[in-house]
């Protein structure tokens, strides 16, 4: 987990709070009128009615934010606003819309009960009472209650800086022409906003070409300024998988098949003084964000001290079926939906579940255009060999939707 850093209450929305939070004051900090209207002893009221109104001599005004200390005699009143403290001797507050709105004297047509429209000191906060816990996610409503209970600046943990460096003699950035062999470079940017859609910074570190001693240089400098390090491309088995072979000989980073589908050339470890962490996801585009959403995720989230990492998963019935590889995991693009926008004729069975799920376009690792129309990835287990219409299936819900 990241350190800790303090911050200027307007700069902590959406941040994660690393404290938590006491209030030094009760909240209301005395009694108060909840109406605008006039202080009274409920009892001398109690007669008081449409056609035998009470009428009390009125003894002054209490606006909000008056600061002496009234004291209210009996059989008489004081008009008192919204907010304003309530006096000494008063045990209610009658509305304005209850009386003649008069201000030498009153006639008030009915009569409150006991502490009506008073609103009690240290009913809602108690000095000394936590009001949020660390770990909050902190929106509005939070910071209107730090701001309540006086805090205006307050302890947030940090949001990881990440680098996204993808590898390859072949890759231009957007906006560049392409010359003959050359590719846009869709990893650096596709990765750096699912970063920021966790809220974590990040930014392209550059990209890197494919020689032993420009991986070195890129990585030395890289490891210095992130907190975590993503490198794509250079990881599998071919004769310029300079990342892998760069980084292999430090021993601090272990390359592995995993057995999924896909993005299986994984790699992981630390670099640098510091330690830092990297993660070298494959190159092509599709296996690189499946594995950013499978690998990368959950550890950028306890980076930023989130503690619940499970992915949102949910349960759907497959209207399409398809055949999947014994022996490892797949995750299929696909489209997700509540059975209830399903246009399609639906049996009775499928109508007790929730959500369909169908898978979308080819899933070759290259085919990013099909990944873009998918909303969801279906997790196949790895001893399933074909999934049928029907089955239930489970899906890892991408980026912030919600269905
Ligand atoms: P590699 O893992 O370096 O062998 O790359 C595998 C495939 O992914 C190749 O077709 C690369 O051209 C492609 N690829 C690698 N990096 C990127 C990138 N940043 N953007 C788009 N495609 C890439
Ligand atoms: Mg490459």
């Amino acid at each position: 987990m990241l350190p800790a850093r303090e911050v200027p209450l307007l700069e902590a929305p959406g941040g994660r709070l690393a404290e938590d939070v006491v209030s030094e004051i009760d909240m209301p900090r005395f009694d108060n009128s909840s109406m605008d209207g006039y202080a009274v002893r409920a009892a001398e009221l109690a007669s008081a009615g449409e056609h035998s109104p009470v009428v009390l001599p009125v003894r002054g005004d209490i606006p909000a934010g008056h600061a002496e200390m009234v004291r209210l005699e009996p059989g008489t009143t004081i008009r008192i606003m919204t907010g304003a403290p309530v006096p000494a001797g008063a045990d209610a507050v009658v509305p304005v819309e209850w009386t003649d709105g008069g201000t030498t004297q009153v006639r008030i047509t009915r009569g409150p009960a006991e502490g009506a429209f008073v609103r009690r000191r240290s009913e809602d906060v108690r000095a000394g009472q936590t009001v949020l816990r660390a770990g909050t996610r902190l929106s509005a409503r939070h910071i209107a209650l730090l701001a309540t209970v006086g805090r205006d600046r307050v302890r947030i943990q940090s949001r990881p800086f990440v680098l996204v460096m993808p590898s390859g003699n072949e890759l231009v950035a957007p906006g560049k022409p392409l010359g003959p062999g050359q590719i846009h470079d869709s990893n650096g940017y596709g990765l750096i906003a699912a970063v920021r859609a966790l809220g974590a910074r990040a930014e392209h570190g550059g990209v890197i070409d494919d020689n032993p001693d420009a991986v070195t240089a890129a990585l030395a400098d890289a490891a210095g300024r992130a907190d975590l390090v993503i490198t794509t491309g250079g990881v599998s088995a071919g004769a310029y998988d300079t990342i892998k072979e760069v980084l292999g000989k430090l021993g601090t980073v272990g390359f592995e098949k995993v057995a999924m589908q896909p993005g299986m050339p994984q790699g992981f470890g630390v670099i640098g003084p510091d330690r830092t962490p990297i993660f070298t996801l494959p190159g092509n585009p599709v296996s690189a964000l499946v594995s950013f959403e499978i690998f990368v995720r959950p550890a950028l989230l306890r980076m930023a001290g989130e503690t619940s990492l499970g992915p949102r998963l949910k349960f759907a019935t497959a209207t399409e079926g398809w055949s999947s590889p014994v022996g490892k995991r797949q995750f299929v693009r696909a489209w997700i939906e509540p059975l209830i926008r399903y246009q399609e004729p639906v049996d009775e069975e499928l109508m007790t579940h929730g959500y369909v799920v169908r898978p979308v376009g080819g899933q070759g690792s290259h085919l990013v255009a099909d990944l873009a129309e998918a909303n969801c990835l279906v997790i196949v287990p790895e001893k399933v060999a074909q999934v049928a219409s029907g089955d239930q299936v489970v899906c890892l819900i991408l980026d912030g939707e919600t269905l």
